[in-house]
């Protein structure tokens, strides 16, 4: 008799998944390989920056005071006595009417509290010395960049599990990590199964079609800033199956099939997770499409079998891998983000189950407005390629019509073609 299974909600089986207990670790890499990989710790000012007074343009440090009666009609003269660039110290302190020649990145001179631009005086050379006339006042504090203006010590600037980005990067470097303590990449198996799959650069035959799965779980997997394993396809046999997983969970703590998870007579995922004794979390969520999602767990591992079906493969591993796998590298943010659209075409085919359907965002005069990337069917490949959201329209019998406002859930970030 064929099994019935029994619907969760979306959410339910969400946070089923997001309960077991699977936590990431923290490893160093060198600052030069950091880029994308999410933060271990979170990352503190150690000390203040700037580190020091500084300058922030090339002129004179000078006692503001000096300048106080100085006007167009009678300039004053100030005497340079000595000149430094950046990472050089004063080894002068200026007395009256003296100045420092000073660029940029040099630190305020002791004895001097503000700082002229070269281009507001005028350099000359008298009885041999090096003056210059100013012919205006200039206030205490003028044109400095104070220590610990940018951040004090103990400022925590950026949280743990945070994506390194070139910015990231930067305050890295400031805080002297030549070493980052980063998440750990999630290794993640993949096996696509079924016999009627060929590789990429085999010609197409009877009855078979290109394994577009594994690519693409491969890219979402990495996109997430998990480490994917392709471990191969795999015919509809259950012996080779069942020996193929059992192997890859020696190797793997995560470990995703896609396809043979229905109810069809070569789907043997079901069966492959009785005989290893796996805690099946569920294996039918009330979604459109992949509806047969199946999460399991066996001795700490996880293992998600999502539908062979192109999109509803994409909507399962979005809904349900990337969470747990942002979580394990420590992210506060695991899930999409959450928006709204307006509909642009009608959906009038009425479903019991929460529909995700593939869809492109534009904006126009600050509205965002969404419309399906393609065939609304879960077998669908095209529909994923320009899909930068997906709408996610709620079970139950009302229909949805062009100018509705939906719920959305944000794929990715986008560039904008215009200047
Ligand atoms: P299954 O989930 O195994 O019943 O497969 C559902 C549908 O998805 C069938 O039409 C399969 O041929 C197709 N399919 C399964 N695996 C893949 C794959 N890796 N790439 C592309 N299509 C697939
Ligand atoms: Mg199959």
């Amino acid at each position: 008799m064929m099994e019935r299974r029994k619907p969760i909600t979306v959410q339910e089986a969400i946070e089923k998944v997001m309960a077991l207990s699977y936590e990431g670790a923290t490893e160093m890499v060198p600052l030069e390989d950091s880029d994308g990989r999410h933060l271990g710790v979170d990352l503190k000012a150690d000390h203040d920056v700037p580190p020091f007074d500084r300058s922030p343009y090339d002129g004179f440090a000078i006692k503001a005071e000096d300048t106080y009666e100085a006007n167009k009609d009678s300039p004053i003269k100030l005497e340079v006595i000595e000149e430094i660039g950046a990472g050089t110290v004063a080894s002068k302190v200026p007395e009256k009417n003296e100045a420092v020649r000073i660029m940029t990145g040099a630190p305020i001179p002791e004895g001097t509290n503000a700082v002229i631009m070269l281009e507001l005086v005028q350099e000359m050379i008298e009885d041999g010395k090096k003056l210059i006339q100013i012919k205006r006042k200039v206030n205490r504090g003028d044109n400095l960049s104070l220590r610990g203006e940018d951040t004090k010590e103990g400022t925590v600037l950026i949280q743990r599990g945070s994506r390194i980005t070139p910015g990231v990067k930067a305050l890295l470097a400031t805080f002297g990590y030549a070493n980052v303590p980063v998440a750990v990449k999630p290794e993640v198996g993949i096996f696509a199964t079924g016999t009627e799959l060929l590789d990429p650069e085999e010609a197409l035959e009877a009855g078979k079609i290109r394994n577009s799965n594994s690519p693409m779980i491969e890219g979402q997997v990495k996109s997430v800033g998990a480490k994917p394993i392709y471990l191969g396809k795999l015919d509809d046999d259950f012996e080779t199956c069942f020996s193929s997983v059992q192997e890859a969970l020696k190797k793997v703590d995560i470990l995703i099939t896609t396809g043979g998870v229905s109810v069809g007579d070569y789907d043997y995922l079901p069966a492959i997770y009785e005989k290893l004794g796996a805690t099946v979390l569920f294996n039918k969520v009330g979604m459109r499409p992949g509806s047969v999602t199946t999460v399991a767990e066996w001795n700490g591992k996880l293992l998600f079998g999502l539908s062979g079906n192109p999109s509803a493969c994409f909507v399962g591993f979005e809904l349900f891998a990337r969470p747990i796998l942002k979580r394990a590298l420590f992210s506060k943010a695991p899930y999409r983000l959450q928006s709204k659209g307006i509909l642009l075409t009608d959906f009038p085919k009425p479903n019991p189950f929460t529909r995700f359907v593939r869809c492109r965002t534009e904006e126009r005069e600050g509205r965002i407005y969404v419309k399906p990337t393609g065939l609304d069917k879960s077998g669908s490949v095209t529909s994923l390629a320009e899909a930068n959201a997906f709408a996610v329209l709620p079970g139950g019998t009302r229909d949805f019509k062009a100018s509705d406002l939906v719920d959305l859930l944000v794929l990715r970030d986008e560039g904008s073609e215009y200047l």
